[in-house]
């Protein structure tokens, strides 16, 4: 695989009243398996279905009902824990996590605390081109999701929905290797963006199924280094977890207020409390939910209803070889095979509809100037609707005609802007807009004299003033192309008009 060299970013530091501090962030990601069925039931997973339309006897914890394990489920969390360079672990074990609330009819979410399926892997994330941050992933480990309470709808009842209870998620844990919100944010993006590679989870984080749960402690610089060295968790403050956040832009305002209230703490002398709190973006503060103290006893205990999960290395193995190209390896070969600067392969890879369209266009082309046209002109375009890439109007194919028609000198830069913008609106084919509009290039040099000639004669104080300053010649281009429609061929009006003035 092909590989580029990055250095590590610096970490944020804020400067208190009694000298700086630095950030220490680690997350706790949950990401909604992409499977059609639950973790342990058949019933369906599609978003937007009427309330408890999707609910099997299994997930409503009807008396006497099993759980069955969906190994459709247990082969996405194997892939995501591949496509993290991660330990996949051949036994993991299903545990009972107790509580109770109103969209939680078992009294209980079956999760995986002390065996989870999958161990250490890591996350490469982008700053910026040649700068990223390496975070180390813990564990993931599968669990059920709870239902929803609705506390809206009526002024003196809520209601119950259980089409999400037993829905699996992925809970994804990061070391606390994250040093600034903007890292935060960026590691939830790289992370979307690997899941979405990998067809795990679809990552859309305004329908929850991706949520992030934030934990921020504040540290004196050099404590962190110390912790490194030793992964020693006593030179680290203590830690306040953000629960269930679902936007990159709360995620750095939540870290940044989060930061600065327990820097404030600390300069007057208190302590930090380890506890939950919920931020509020209306008011850009978190505040208190519950405190350590008051915090659950979950009373864990193997799941008596589940057998331990073996998996074989040859079925991992299978997984393995249905990998895809991963955005790291896609991105540092854009950059090896097309030329292109990392930025751009950066772009081009965000999203693996993207990637897949620019190559099409690529194909057989020039990859910088077709990396140009994708990101430019389409991307500009497609931003302007609001339309992402797989709603773009003007194919892939169309595209790359456009890029032929400009590079065998059939159509000028400024004419492809235009079969750009017609092929966008109308769906015709480039070859034939271009054909039908008469929009050809001049190249014939009696044409295109006539028009310098005719543009001389109509301006001989401009004449007289481009003799003397060579620099003037552009305005003479510029009443060429114009008078020619822009189809005039640049290079051979240039030459011209530099004949013409006598250099
Ligand atoms: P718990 O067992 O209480 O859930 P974990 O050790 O599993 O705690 O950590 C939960 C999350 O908190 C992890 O993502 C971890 O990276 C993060 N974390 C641990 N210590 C700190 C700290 N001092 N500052 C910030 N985040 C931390
Ligand atoms: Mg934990």
């Amino acid at each position: 695989m092909l590989d580029l060299t990055y250095e590590t970013p610096k970490p944020k530091v804020i400067q208190g009243a009694t000298g700086d501090w630095e950030l220490v962030i680690g997350l706790e990601v949950h990401a909604q398996v992409a499977s059609n069925a639950k973790l342990f039931s058949g019933a369906s997973t599609e978003f937007g279905a009427e309330p408890n339309a999707q609910v099997a006897f299994v997930d409503a914890a009807m008396p006497g009902m099993l759980p069955v394990i969906n190994e459709g489920c247990i082969a996405l969390a194997v892939k995501t824990g591949l496509g993290l360079k991660a330990q996949i672990n051949l036994t993991s074990a299903f545990d009972r996590k107790n509580y109770f609330y109103p969209d939680l009819p078992q009294g209980y979410q079956i999760s995986q605390l002390y065996h989870p399926i999958v161990g250490e892997g890591e996350v490469l994330v982008d700053m910026e081109p040649g700068v990223a941050r390496l975070v180390r992933i813990e564990r993931i480990h599968l669990e059920q999701d709870a239902g929803k309470s609705i506390h809206d709808m009526d002024p003196n009842m809520s209601f119950v929905d259980l089409n999400r209870t037993g829905v699996a998620l992925m809970e994804i844990v990061s070391r606390p290797d994250i040093r600034g919100p903007e890292e935060a944010a960026a590691y939830v993006v790289k992370l979307r963006q690997i899941l979405r590679y990998l067809g795990t989870c679809d990552g859309n984080m305004q329908n929850g199924n991706l949520r992030a749960d934030v934990n921020v402690s504040v540290c004196r610089p050099g404590d962190y280094e110390k912790y490194q060295a030793s992964q020693d968790f006593s030179h680290l403050g203590t830690r306040c977890e953000i629960k269930n956040m679902n936007s990159m832009r709360f995620i750095q305002q939540a870290i940044d207020f989060e930061a600065k209230r327990q820097i404030a703490l600390l300069e007057d002398g208190k302590t930090v409390d380890q506890e939950t709190r919920l931020y509020d973006p209306d008011k850009g503060e978190t505040r208190s939910m519950r405190s350590k103290e008051e915090a659950h006893d979950y009373r864990y205990f193997p799941c008596p209803d589940l057998l331990p999960l073996e998996i074989e290395q040859g079925w991992v193995d299978d997984i393995a070889a249905t990998l895809p190209e991963l955005p790291d390896a896609k991105k540092a070969r854009f950059v090896a095979d097309y030329g292109m600067t990392e930025y751009d392969a950066g772009v081009l890879t965000a999203e693996l509809d993207s990637a897949v369209f620019f190559e099409n266009v690529a194909q057989g082309r020039d990859g910088k100037l077709a990396a140009n046209w994708v990101i430019n002109e389409l991307f500009g375009r497609l931003n302007k609707d609001d339309h992402p890439i797989d709603a773009s109007p003007i194919s892939a194919g169309q595209l790359g005609q456009i890029i032929d028609l400009l590079s065998d000198d059939t159509i000028s830069g400024k004419i492809a802007k235009d079969v750009f913008e017609i092929a966008y609106t109308t769906g015709r084919d480039p070859a034939e807009i271009v054909e039908t509009e008469g929009m050809k290039q001049v190249t014939d040099t009696g044409a295109i004299e006539a028009a310098v000639d005719q543009v001389m004669a109509d301006n001989p104080d401009q004449v007289a003033k481009a003799k003397e300053n060579p620099k003037l010649a552009g305005w003479f281009v510029g009443q060429v192309m114009k008078a020619t429609g822009g189809k005039a061929n640049p290079k051979a009006v240039n030459q011209l008009i530099a004949k013409k003035l006598g250099r």
